[in-house]
C-alpha cells in the first residue's frame, strides 16, 4: 500500500529522533574560520576526503587569507598547491573565479543569499547549501552521496536529482533538523549504511526502513 504524506512526515520525525540518539555530536568535519575558508574546503571536498582536505587547507588558509590573496594568486601555483585533493586544475578555476567575484561584487565578503552564492563559478546548490547552513546558520539541506542513497532506501524519495531530493525532504523534516540531519546521515552512511554493504542488522532504522536486509 502507498504511504501517506502524514506517514512518510511521522517516520521522518522518528528517524531524526534516532539519529540524534546515535550520532548526537554529528557536524561538518571541514576546519574552517571564516565564511571564504567554508567555501574553498567545500570546493576542495568534492570527490575527495574532509580528511584530506583539512591536510591541505592546513597550510593553504595559511598562505591566502582572503578572498583577494585567491582572486588575483597565480593560478598555476594556487593549482600546484591543492594538488593533492584532485580534479586541482578546475577546483582552481572555481576558487579564483568565485574568490573574484566575491571581491569585485560583493566587498570581499562570500553573499548570504542562495541565488547570489550559485552566481559564484564553480559553486552548485551543495555548496551553497553548506555554507548557508553552517555558516549563517539559515535553515538548508545539503544533499551529498549519502543523502541521495540513504534517502533513497528509507523511500522519502525516489529521485537522484539533489534538487528534487533537497525540496522533498523539506516537506517531510522539520526546519530545525535540516542542517543537522545531513550530518547525521553521512555519519550512518560511513559507519552502518556503507554503500553497497549497508549493515541492517546493527541498523537503528531497521524498523522504519522498507530497504531492510533481513
Ligand atoms: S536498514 Fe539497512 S538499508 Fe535501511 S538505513 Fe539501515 S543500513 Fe541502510
Amino acid at each position: 500500500m502507498r504511504e501517506s504524506k502524514a506517514r512518510k512526515i511521522e517516520r521522518a520525525a522518528e528517524v531524526v529522533k534516532l539519529l540524534y540518539n546515535e550520532y548526537p555530536n554529528a557536524k561538518c568535519s571541514l576546519h574552517y574560520n571564516n565564511a571564504q575558508e567554508l567555501l574553498v574546503a567545500t570546493i576542495l571536498s568534492a570527490q575527495c576526503t574532509d580528511h584530506r582536505v583539512n591536510i591541505v587547507t592546513k597550510d593553504l588558509f595559511r598562505k591566502y587569507t582572503s578572498a583577494k590573496d585567491y582572486a588575483y594568486c597565480d593560478i598555476k601555483t594556487l593549482s600546484e598547491d591543492i594538488h593533492s585533493c584532485g580534479y586541482h586544475n578546475q577546483k582552481a578555476r572555481s576558487i579564483q573565479g568565485s574568490s573574484l567575484m566575491i571581491v569585485e561584487e560583493y566587498h570581499g565578503h562570500v553573499p548570504d543569499t542562495m541565488e547570489a552564492l550559485i552566481k559564484l563559478p564553480g559553486v552548485g546548490r551543495k555548496t551553497a547549501n553548506c555554507i548557508l547552513g553552517e555558516y549563517y546558520g539559515f535553515p538548508s539541506v545539503v544533499i551529498d552521496t549519502h543523502m541521495v542513497r540513504i534517502m533513497n532506501l528509507l523511500d522519502f524519495t525516489k529521485s537522484k536529482d539533489p534538487k528534487k531530493i533537497e525540496l522533498e525532504l523539506m516537506e517531510l523534516f522539520p526546519e530545525k533538523d535540516w542542517v543537522k540531519l545531513t550530518h547525521m546521515v553521512i555519519d550512518h552512511g560511513r559507519a552502518v549504511c556503507i554503500a553497497r554493504r549497508p549493515q541492517c542488522n546493527t541498523c537503528t532504522l531497521s524498523d522504519l526502513c522498507p530497504s531492510v536486509i533481513n
